[in-house]
């Protein structure tokens, strides 16, 4: 979206989740999406995991390719962009490029994810995305793995009737508390990333197989980023429609969160005491 050119319109925003988790289509999404917040938020001190529920395997412009074998390039790539932000670990789901389904299956996978990792807030595309602004219509998996998303975060996650097999094999329900979507025409936040926006180019030069003008890469990354960076007064910036299902229980920052946590375990305990 453009900025104004009139000066910053808008505060950083400055929320951070203590675990966050990206839950993308295909290896790259990640890195041409929320990666310089997510370098931000890691180096601050937040865990964040990757989810990919393809392998990318269709990502290429040779026929007679074989798709395994791209698979299995995609994903080493996709290791090490992520070693690159910082990610505790990636996992791909192995779901079919280029024929990815909101279905009950993929929507179990992702749950099992989320109530493993147990995130504050998911990152993903966003779903009502199927034209970008006035150009580009949005790959049809990008759509499918947002909506997929969308719909594992709630209801599903957190119902401990949804899937019951994985609570009863300890799974237990998790309440995600944010979706930050990105690839928004409706973005209402935007997050400072002068400095690490270096990190995200340097991860996306980890996809040489989907970068066909690596020289050219620095310079685009940048451009994107100044645009949501004026928004807000700064150099690079990256924008989300942001989405709170559940309120903090305080003030937001992971300190706070874990003191919060702590006090209502607490509480329990003493009223099973009782
Ligand atoms: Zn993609």
């Amino acid at each position: 979206m453009a900025a104004q050119s009139s000066g910053p319109v808008e505060t950083p925003h400055e929320w951070r989740p203590a675990r966050f988790m990206v839950i993308v289509a295909h290896p790259d999404d990640a890195d041409f999406g929320p990666a310089a917040t997510a370098a931000r938020w890691i180096d601050a001190g937040s865990a964040g995991w990757l989810v990919c529920c393809t392998s990318g395997d269709q990502g290429g412009e040779d026929h007679a390719a074989d798709p395994l074998e791209l698979a299995a390039i995609r994903e080493a790539e996709q290791r090490a962009a992520a070693a690159v932000v910082g990610y505790e670990g990636v996992s791909f789901l192995h779901q079919p490029d280029g024929a990815l389904a909101n279905d009950l299956a993929l929507r179990e996978l992702l749950v099992r994810e989320i109530r493993t990792f147990r995130p504050d807030a998911v990152l993903a595309t966003d779903p009502e995305t199927l034209f970008h602004g006035d150009g580009g219509i949005n790959h049809t998996d990008h759509r499918a793995a947002a909506i997929a998303a969308v719909d594992a975060v709630y209801p599903a996650a957190r119902n401990p009737m949804s899937f019951p097999w994985l609570a009863r094999d300890g799974l237990a329900p998790h309440e995600v508390r944010r979706l930050y979507l990105f690839w928004s025409n409706h973005a209402t936040a935007r997050v400072d990333v002068t400095a690490t926006i270096g990190r995200k180019v340097d991860a996306l030069r980890a996809h040489a197989s989907q970068i066909k003008h690596p020289e050219k890469l620095d310079e685009r990354m940048r451009a994107w980023a100044r645009e949501e960076g004026a928004a807000i007064g700064v150099a690079a910036g990256e924008a989300f429609r942001v989405i709170v299902i559940d309120e903090d229980p305080d003030d937001g920052s992971p300190e706070g969160t874990d003191a919060a946590e702590a006090e209502a375990a607490a509480a329990e305990a003493a009223s099973q005491e009782r």
